[in-house]
Formats: structure tokens, C-alpha cells, sequence
């Protein structure tokens, strides 16, 4: 049998646990606290009398994740986890501590089903979807992570925020699409506000671009960031790299994002990778990173209030693709600068660590093979 996760339990249920284990109630509220905290263990509750820490050992599990693989950038900034659920699915998030706080991308779903050209993410297919509580695990392990900074030389980020040792930003941009699992999504994202305190801003939902997904942000009223994967400013060219392309035509997704950020007043993230292709003679020439593309993209979003994020793509073994130079970069965002357009490049962080979406789980599946 497998051990019940006490994280997953309700307060009532925590304090039966408790009673029927022939403690007193109080020790539901201090495991709670914990569990809180993101103890990944017992033994790390040390409130707790060591005879129940280890029975409890025995009997249960603290988190619905368990930490697999724990990679540090070299720099100390970027941790990327490799995490397995209860039934063996494994999925990844990020710690990110920058200067304006420590912000965690986290993962909707076990693979992904969207069948992007570029990605690593989707390459073994959609396994299911997470649940609010495995997708809020994940901004615990890394608020435990960043208590454990205080006591190691990791550096600590000077944010001006008295509490630079909490997650104060969420990304929902790891693995999954997240608009496919909406309503754990949006169930997370209000218990992320509500028992972490994280603001609505700080918090950015990204989608490859799913109509009735944004209508229902919409319904819902939030306001937090809406991001949208673009990589093509033509119908044309984004049905080749992202399948969805076919279900929900850019005019209608462009449509969507407006009536989102018009409700809330927001500033639309768009993400652009920056492709290119290997000729025959293994020169890189531009895919969608031509002078051609930066002004149709700038014709698509002139006058609109939006920035545009240009990611240099971070290469997957599998995929056909290949990053443009520096220089091609430069060009693309120059065109958009010159046409008005709010844009900058995504600093590339932890690749060392291979923290490009989908690879650490990726290579572990094919290692497991
Ligand atoms: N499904 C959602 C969120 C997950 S992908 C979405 O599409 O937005 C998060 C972002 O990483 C997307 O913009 C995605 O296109 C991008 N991405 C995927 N593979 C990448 C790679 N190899 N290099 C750089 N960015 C990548």
C-alpha cells in the first residue's frame, strides 16, 4: 500500500490522523506548518518528539513530490528540480533568484500533449494532468530550498524585500500546457495567493494559445499575467511549428489576449523563440527569426500594449532546429525597437543545468530505457 500523502489532507482529516495515531490535536497544526514550510521529511520537523517523527516515517509521506534530482546552476542562482509523483510520473520546476525576487516556473502536466516542433516537453506525449496540490508542491520545495540558502553560501539575492528568502513570483510556463488543466490551475493559483500571500501580478499563466482556456481567465477575473508562446506572427508559418495553430487561428487568440489584459489593464507577455535551420552544408540559416518576420510581428502588435520576449532557442538533441548567432538576435529585436515595439532578450539562465523546458525529464526517461 502506498502511504498517504499529508498534504493532501484536509485539516480535518490531518487531525484525525493525528487523534487515531494517539496524539494530541495540536500536532496537526504543527505538521501543517511544516508541510507549509515544504519539509520534505519528518525527520525535518523537529518541533515534533522523535518517536512520532519516525512513526510517522513509517506510516505516511509529507509532500505529493519527492525530490529525484536537485541540479545548482554554477552561478547559484538557478536550481532546477526533477520531482516524481506518486505514480511514478516525473515532472520539473525551477528556482529562479533574480534581483527582483525568487520567482519558481512550475509544471501543469506530467508531458504535454500540444506537440510544439521545437520543444522537449511534448516529445513522449500527455501523461495527465496535475492536481492543484502537485503543482502547489512544487513552489514548496523551492520555498524550502530558499530557507536552506540562509545556511549555506549559496548568495542571497539583495531584492530590497525584507523577505528575500520567500517565493514572491510564479511562472506556470514549466512542462504541460496549462490551459488544458484550467480549473487546477486556477484552484492553485488562489491558494498560492491566499495561504503564500503571492499577488496576483506576480503571478503569469503562459499558454501556446487556448481560446476557451482564456475566456475562462476572463470569467474568473484574476488579474494576474497572461503570457502567449507566439514564435510565428503568420497563420502560415505557426501552423508548421505549433499543431494547435490549427484549432485556434492567431487573429482568434490575439483577440483573446486583448480581452484579457484590456480587463485588467495588463501588459500582454509575448514569447518568441528565435529559430533556425542547418542548411546542407551545416550553415545555420534564420527560420522565423528573419528582418521579414520582425515586421510582420511588429504589424501584428503595433500599437498594442504588450513586450515581447525573444528566447533564444535552447537546443533539444531531438528536435530539427538550430539557435540563431547573437548577431541574427540583435537584427530581429532591433526591427521591432525601430517599429515601437517594448522587447527584450530572455537572459538565458541554468544551461548548465540543462533547464531548457522538458530535457531533465526527458533524459531521464531515456535513461531509464
Ligand atoms: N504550454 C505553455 C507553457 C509551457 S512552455 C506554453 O506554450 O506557453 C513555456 C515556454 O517555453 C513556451 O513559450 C515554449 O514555447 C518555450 N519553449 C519550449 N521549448 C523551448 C526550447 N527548447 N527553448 C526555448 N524555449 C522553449
Amino acid at each position: 500500500m502506498t502511504k498517504p500523502i499529508l498534504f493532501n489532507f484536509t485539516d480535518a482529516e490531518l487531525t484525525d490522523f493525528v487523534i487515531q495515531s494517539g496524539q494530541p490535536k495540536f500536532r496537526a497544526k504543527q505538521i501543517r506548518e511544516w508541510l507549509m514550510r515544504g519539509a520534505p521529511d519528518f525527520a525535518s520537523m523537529k518541533n515534533l518528539p522523535e518517536i512520532l517523527r519516525n512513526d510517522l516515517d513509517k506510516s505516511a509521506q509529507t509532500l505529493p513530490v519527492k525530490i529525484v534530482k536537485k541540479l545548482q546552476s554554477a552561478d547559484g542562482e538557478t536550481t532546477k528540480f526533477l520531482l516524481e509523483l506518486f505514480d511514478g510520473e516525473q515532472i520539473e520546476c525551477v528556482l529562479m533568484r533574480t534581483t527582483y525576487g525568487n520567482s519558481v516556473c512550475v509544471s501543469s502536466q506530467a508531458g504535454c500533449a500540444m506537440g510544439c516542433k521545437f520543444c522537449a516537453s511534448t516529445l513522449l506525449g500527455l501523461k495527465r494532468n496535475l492536481t492543484a496540490n502537485e503543482i502547489f508542491a512544487q513552489i514548496l520545495v523551492a520555498q524550502w530550498e530558499l530557507r536552506s540558502d540562509k545556511f549555506s553560501d549559496k548568495p542571497i539575492r539583495p531584492n530590497g524585500d525584507a523577505n528575500n528568502n520567500d517565493v514572491s513570483h510564479i511562472v506556470i510556463m514549466g512542462t504541460g500546457e496549462p490551459l488544458q488543466n484550467t480549473e487546477n490551475v486556477i484552484d492553485f493559483i488562489e491558494r498560492a495567493n491566499q495561504d503564500m500571500g503571492i499577488g496576483w501580478r506576480r503571478i503569469t499563466v503562459s499558454t501556446c494559445g487556448i481560446v476557451p482556456g482564456i475566456d475562462r481567465l476572463i470569467e474568473w477575473g484574476r488579474p494576474i499575467n497572461l503570457a502567449i508562446s507566439l514564435h510565428a506572427p503568420t497563420d502560415e508559418l505557426r501552423s508548421k511549428i505549433m499543431p494547435i495553430n490549427n484549432k485556434y487561428k492567431l487573429s482568434e487568440v490575439m483577440d483573446a489576449a486583448w480581452r484579457f489584459t484590456d480587463l485588467h489593464n495588463r501588459q500582454l507577455m509575448i514569447e518568441y523563440i528565435l529559430l533556425g535551420k542547418k542548411d546542407e552544408n551545416g550553415e545555420t540559416v534564420l527560420y522565423n527569426a528573419t528582418p521579414e518576420y520582425a515586421e510582420k510581428l511588429s504589424e501584428l502588435l503595433d500599437g498594442k500594449n504588450c513586450m515581447v520576449n525573444l528566447i533564444p532557442w535552447n537546443a533539444v538533441d531531438e528536435r530539427d532546429f538550430a539557435s540563431p548567432s547573437g548577431n541574427a538576435v540583435h537584427r530581429f529585436q532591433d526591427i521591432l525597437i525601430k517599429n515601437g515595439i517594448h522587447t527584450r532578450i530572455r537572459r538565458e539562465r541554468g544551461t548548465d543545468i540543462g533547464s531548457a523546458c522538458g530535457q531533465l525529464r526527458l533524459n531521464n526517461a531515456k535513461k531509464q530505457n
